[in-house]
């Protein structure tokens, strides 16, 4: 870190703890600087273990995984794909690698993630006009589960294949279960501000033997059995590296800890801003769901301030307190412009009014009372 960042708090940085050097030494020392190695099988058996998955494979970026996760769902060009827009574009970015179509889907107010009713809307819509969706994304964001229940039943009903992008989420439980597990293939990231981290990696998982095994395949450049290197079908250089397993399975070891010190966060954020009338602090968990709140988040009622969030940001900015604004829905970005979609409201106006806060978990009490005093100091 750089000495004039020494006082800067930011929003998510990594987390180290003790056990990652040895098993990047012992990577090193045994000269598994590659992407095959004993940490990788590794790394994926313990997030078999840890999630209850039958199957993972560990990639190189979360992106890379929804990628292989919707080929291996046989999503292809002209395709649809049911995305909530209420995420971070990687969601959707490989949607349109494949040549298929994203069709956005507005939040619901209780958790923010997609709207079972306005996913059936789409549904509905969509089979109407002779385009029934190829696949069903599904996010968990900032770590807060979706309402699972419905939207399974409501992609069961239809035969519409679910994939879960937990990328924000691991950790964080839905009926006692941990989420990771309701797709038909799942996705986990480990970038560098996710909850553990491996510098940059993902992972799919999933039940299924064959799309465990085509995802595994096409990660690897699509060899063929074959003495020389045989293809037949396009392939992808997206396997993690030995060395960032090892760091991802020094992470893994600690990922209960993690969970509960950004739960931890979320309360004193609830509890010490509460006397700032304009702020609402994130969603309270619906019954039966636990968030591992990745992210703490704040809407700003503009009915008790004339602060605006970009103020708000700015004023933080210049306490040398980083945060950022929720995600912009995607059907407001340029890129999906002519893109179908279902509602948006909801997650427009989420937008326009709130502000994730630093939450790593490394973060201490005084960081914490220097981002609250500072909050106090606009509103
Ligand atoms: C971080 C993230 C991704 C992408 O993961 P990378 O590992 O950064 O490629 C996908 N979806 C969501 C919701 C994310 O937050």
């Amino acid at each position: 870190m750089r000495s004039q960042d020494h006082d800067r708090i930011f929003l998510s940085p990594p987390h180290l703890g003790r056990h990652e050097l040895n098993y990047v030494h012992k990577a090193i020392e045994d000269n598994w600087v590659a992407p095959v190695g004993p940490n990788i099988r590794g790394f994926e058996q313990e997030l078999c273990q840890y999630t209850g998955a039958r199957h993972c494979v560990a990639l190189n970026s979360g992106t890379a995984a929804i990628h292989l996760g919707l080929a291996v769902l046989g999503v292809g060009p002209s395709d649809e794909v049911l995305c909530p827009s209420f995420t971070f574009v990687a969601t959707a970015n490989p949607i349109t690698y494949l040549g298929a179509t994203p069709v956005f889907v507005d939040s619901e107010p209780t958790t923010w993630n997609i709207c079972p009713d306005r996913l059936r809307e789409a549904i509905e819509d969509r089979v109407q006009r002779g385009k029934k969706p190829k696949a069903l994304i599904v996010v968990h964001l900032y770590g807060m589960p979706a309402q699972v229940e419905p939207i399974l039943a409501l992609a069961a009903e239809y035969a519409i294949p679910v994939l879960e992008d937990a990328a924000e989420a691991l950790g964080s439980r839905y009926a006692g279960r941990l989420l990771g597990t309701f797709g038909a293939i799942s996705v986990l990231s480990f970038n560098g501000n996710k909850i553990i981290t491996t510098s940059g990696g993902g992972a799919l998982l999933t039940d299924n033997d064959e799309w465990a095994r085509q995802a595994q395949f096409l990660a690897t450049q699509a060899k063929d059995p074959a003495p020389h290197y045989e293809h037949s079908v396009t392939g992808y250089n997206y396997r993690l590296s030995n060395i960032l397993a090892g760091i991802g399975r020094g992470q893994l070891e600690l990922i209960e800890d993690r969970v509960k010190k950004r739960r931890e966060i979320y309360a004193w954020y609830r509890q010490h801003l509460q006397s700032i009338p304009a702020l609402q602090v994130g969603p309270a968990e619906p019954v039966g769901s636990r968030s591992n709140r990745w992210l703490t988040t704040v809407l700003l009622d503009s009915t008790q301030t004339d602060v605006t969030i970009e103020q708000l940001r700015q004023h933080l900015e210049t306490r040398n307190i980083e945060s950022r604004p929720l995600w912009k829905p995607l059907h407001l970005q340029p890129l999906f412009a002519e893109a179908p979609r279902y509602g948006g409201s909801v997650c427009e106006a989420l937008f326009q009014r709130g502000l994730c806060l630093p939450s790593g978990s490394a973060m201490t009490e005084t960081d914490l009372e220097r981002i609250a005093d500072a909050l106090k100091e606009v509103l």
